[in-house]
C-alpha cells in the first residue's frame, strides 16, 4: 500500500490531480504495467524460474495511468508512494495497455450482492475494467442462466479470456482460458 492511496473494502484506489479515481481492484487491468529496473534485470535474467517466482514482488514494481489526463504514476524506488508524471505533447491514454489491443479478449465477471436491491451485477468487457456492458438482476436464476449464456457464446466465438460467477453462498463457476490456447 503506497502513502498516497487509500484502501476501501479492500481495494486500492488513489486520486488523480486531474479528479479522477485510480482503482486496482481486479486482475488484467488496461492502465495498469508492471515494470523492472534495468539495473536489476541482469541479475532477474540470471535466476531459474523458481528463483524468479520468489523474487518476483522484490523486483518488479507498478504503474498506472490516469485514464482521463494521461498522467504516469510509478511506483518509487522503495514501492513506498507512487509519483506523478503528466503527459508532455500528447493525449494518449492507453499507453499501458496489452500489445493485442483489440484482439485482447473478454472478461466476464457475475456477482450477488446480498445488500444491494438488485443484488445480481453482470459485467464483461473487452478488459479488466469491464468497461463492456453490464446488466442487473433481481432474481439470482436469471444471473445465473445470463452468465452461462454469455459464457456459451464468447467460448463459440473464442473472445473469452476469463469468466466468474459468485452467487449467494459463493464461488459457482471460475474459468481462466487466458489469451492462447
Ligand atoms: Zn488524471
Amino acid at each position: 500500500m503506497f502513502k498516497n492511496a487509500k484502501q476501501i473494502e479492500g481495494t486500492m484506489h488513489f486520486l488523480c490531480p486531474c479528479g479522477h479515481v485510480i482503482r486496482d481492484q481486479t486482475d488484467c487491468l488496461p492502465y495498469k504495467a508492471r515494470y523492472v529496473a534495468d539495473q536489476d534485470y541482469a541479475d532477474l535474467d540470471r535466476m531459474t524460474a523458481e528463483q524468479i517466482d520468489n523474487a518476483y514482488w522484490d523486483y518488479h514494481r507498478e504503474m498506472y495511468q490516469c485514464q482521463k489526463c494521461g498522467r504516469l504514476f510509478l511506483e518509487d524506488q522503495h514501492s513506498q508512494q507512487l509519483l506523478a508524471f503528466k503527459p508532455e505533447d500528447h493525449d494518449q491514454v492507453r499507453a499501458l495497455g496489452s500489445i493485442r489491443g483489440r484482439e485482447y479478449k473478454v472478461s466476464l465477471e457475475g456477482n450477488w450482492y446480498k445488500m444491494n436491491e438488485t443484488p445480481g451485477v453482470l459485467k464483461w468487457g473487452d478488459s479488466g475494467d469491464l468497461l463492456g456492458a453490464s446488466e442487473r438482476f433481481d432474481q439470482w436464476d436469471d444471473l445465473q442462466r445470463r452468465y452461462f449464456e454469455i459464457k456459451d457464446v464468447l467460448t463459440r466465438e473464442n473472445r473469452l479470456r476469463y469468466a466468474q460467477l459468485r452467487g449467494p453462498s459463493g464461488l459457482v463457476d471460475s474459468l481462466f482460458v487466458g489469451q492462447d490456447e
